[in-house]
């Protein structure tokens, strides 16, 4: 079911996401799958639903800075990117934090996090005011959905419902970065935002260990 992002729909969404059900929803990057990340109920959905294997971990989303504080360790690289160029489509790894389930990092100390930039996806984390998972909200292996229709065509009996917010910006999923070790920030996934952009706002030089 495709729903137009009325209040009275994001209402209803975040319900349903306190409920442990899926929505997918509109980011700047592709479309998400989101649940809430403090429950293994809706994260062992989203496993299932995408088919994705349960070792490839989630990113989590938050609403703000000092949300996010609440997941992962903190250091002075991570700070500093993330008041340079969150919200937007970074997403940082750090040093997770014990209220995150496993299940959501696949075993990892690590978490991936990052603060959506797009106002529809940021409205409905404020209320529910929990993390949300969201990985691309396609079955596992498939191309990323950038309109709520392709959502629809492949998903559409298997989740709740489908948040429409028009065409993704990007239609690339996120730069990620890792920062556990301020001193040896590396690059995980390449994205809208270059290592040369994010190098401008470190000490050290980005070590590139791309999948
Ligand atoms: P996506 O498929 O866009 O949801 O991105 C998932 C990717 O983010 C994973 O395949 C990893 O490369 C990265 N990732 C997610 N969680 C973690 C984590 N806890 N530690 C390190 N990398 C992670
Ligand atoms: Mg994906």
């Amino acid at each position: 079911m495709i729903l137009s992002p009325t209040s009275e729909n994001l209402t209803k969404c975040a319900e349903l996401i306190l409920s442990d059900a899926l929505i997918a929803v509109p980011t700047e990057t592709v479309y998400g799958l989101a649940g809430n990340a403090l429950s293994e109920k809706a994260a062992s959905k989203i496993f299932e639903v995408k088919q994705r294997p349960m070792t490839d971990p989630l990113i989590i989303h938050c609403h703000d800075f000092e949300q996010a504080c609440n997941y992962f360790e903190i250091n002075q690289a991570i700070e500093r990117l993330a008041t340079a160029l969150w919200p937007g489509p970074l997403t940082i790894v750090g040093i997770k934090k014990d209220i995150i389930p496993n299940i959501i990092t696949s075993g990892q100390e690590t978490i991936a996090l990052r603060i959506p930039e797009n106002p529809v996806f940021r409205k409905l984390i404020q209320l529910v005011n929990t993390p949300l998972a969201a990985p691309s909200a396609n079955p596992f292996g498939y191309i990323s959905p950038t309109e709520a229709i392709h959502v629809e065509r492949t998903l559409g009996g298997k989740i709740s419902a489908i948040l429409d917010g028009g065409r993704c910006h990007h239609g690339l999923e996120s730069t990620i970065i890792d920062l556990r070790d301020p001193e040896n920030p590396i690059l995980l996934r390449h994205g809208p935002y270059g290592k040369k952009q994010i190098e401008l706002f470190l000490d050290h030089t980005i070590r590139t260990v791309c999948k």
